[in-house]
């Protein structure tokens, strides 16, 4: 059977960087959750849905098409066949994802979504996201959870950021994985059967290194 290994984490661990090589480096497809989350997150937004109505969302939860390409060279992500790559990373849906994605009827049908592109991907697969090897893809034959400080975290996504402040991103990382971590439906938490790497004092390639020679075994 092909095989699919699950990556789950905090912001700023290094998740989407990891996933997309090691799925490069072994041949795999690659998704990524986060994006889905984040896309009908733009949706809700664009749509004027009322961010804090949970109904509003929840009525709304089946209505966009969210499809993700799974290539890790360049993976894409469209909504009603609307290329979202860009919109989805903007601080406004950054700080609105976490209130959308604690909706239960949105994560039933983000959930079946993910099922379904990790069961038709032929060559086998990497799926990063915070609940992938608990709830999604709980027979995944590797899991990986990674954690890295709230410093080194903030101290990455700000330089992703380009000139953000260390700061306001570390507050903001914080209030993000605090809502992640506290909701009812599927939050973010270790599978009892995943591998933990703390990547704080790696590099990306040793990690990189760390998770294929883990897939290799
Ligand atoms: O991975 P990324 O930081 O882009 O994820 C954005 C948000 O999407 C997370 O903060 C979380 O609220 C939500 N998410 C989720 N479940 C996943 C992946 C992401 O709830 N499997």
């Amino acid at each position: 059977t092909p095989v699919i290994v699950a990556i789950d984490g905090p912001a700023g661990t290094g998740k989407s960087s990891t996933s997309k090589a090691v799925a490069a480096q072994l041949g795999l497809s690659y998704l990524d959750t986060g994006a889905q989350y984040r896309a009908i997150t733009w949706w809700m937004v664009t749509n004027g849905i009322d961010i804090d109505d949970p109904a509003a969302i929840a009525a709304a939860a089946g209505k966009p098409e969210i499809v993700s390409g799974t290539d890790p060279q360049g993976p894409t992500i469209t909504v009603d066949g609307v290329d979202v790559a860009g919109p989805i990373r903007t601080q406004e849906v950054s700080s609105k994802v976490s209130a959308v994605s604690a909706v239960p009827e949105v994560r039933a049908r983000i959930t079946e979504l993910q099922r379904s592109i990790a069961a038709s991907a032929a060559n086998g697969i990497v799926v990063e996201g915070r609940d992938i090897g608990t709830t999604v893809l709980p027979d995944a034959h590797l899991k990986i959870f990674l954690t890295a400080s709230p410093e080194a975290r903030a101290a990455r996504r700000s330089g992703e950021l380009k000139g953000a402040d260390v700061h306001s991103t570390r507050e903001a990382l914080i209030k993000r994985d605090a809502a992640d971590s506290s909701r009812k439906t599927s939050p973010l938490a270790k599978a009892d059967d995943a591998v933990e790497v703390d990547t704080t004092e790696l590099t990306l390639a040793q990690v990189i290194e760390c998770v294929v020679t883990l897939v290799e075994e």
